[in-house]
C-alpha cells in the first residue's frame, strides 16, 4: 500500500480514487479515507504534475494556490547579435500565483502566428464556443 497521494498528506493510502475518464485521461491515485471523503463531499481538487516525482492531488486551499493567473503580456523585438539577421518578434506571457510569485514564458512569434492568435482570441471574445 502506498502513501496517500494528496499533497503533504502523511497518512497511508487506503483506497484507490480514479479520475473520470470521460473528460480527461483516467488516472488512479491512492488516497486516505479522510481525503476520499473530502473529494466525495465536493471539495475542490486538481492534479498537479510534479515532473519526475509523478503527480499529486491538490485539495482545498492548495487548488487555489496552485493556479496561475494571467497578469499581462509584453511584445518586444529581439535583435540577433548577427547584424544580418532580422529582428524577431518576442511575446512574453506573465502569470502570477495566488502567493504573489511571478512567472513568465517568452516565445519567438511570427507575424502569421500573431495573426492566428489575434483571430482566435477575437473569436472567443465574440462568444465562440467549442470549435466543431
Ligand atoms: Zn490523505
Amino acid at each position: 500500500m502506498a502513501n496517500c497521494q494528496v499533497m503533504r498528506c502523511p497518512r497511508a493510502g487506503e483506497t484507490i480514487f480514479a479520475t473520470d475518464g470521460a473528460t480527461a485521461m483516467r488516472r488512479e491515485f491512492w488516497v486516505c479515507q479522510q481525503h476520499l471523503a473530502a473529494i466525495e463531499g465536493g471539495a475542490a481538487w486538481c492534479i498537479e504534475n510534479l515532473g519526475s516525482d509523478g503527480s499529486a492531488i491538490l485539495i482545498g486551499d492548495d487548488v487555489i494556490a496552485g493556479d496561475l493567473l494571467f497578469h499581462g503580456f509584453r511584445m518586444s523585438w529581439e535583435t540577433s547579435p548577427s547584424s544580418t539577421a532580422t529582428p524577431r518578434r518576442v511575446l512574453s506571457l506573465i502569470a502570477k500565483s495566488a502567493g504573489g510569485s511571478e512567472e513568465s514564458l517568452t516565445f519567438v512569434i511570427s507575424d502569421e502566428q500573431l495573426r492566428e492568435l489575434a483571430k482566435d482570441l477575437t473569436w472567443h471574445l465574440q462568444g465562440g464556443g467549442e470549435k466543431g
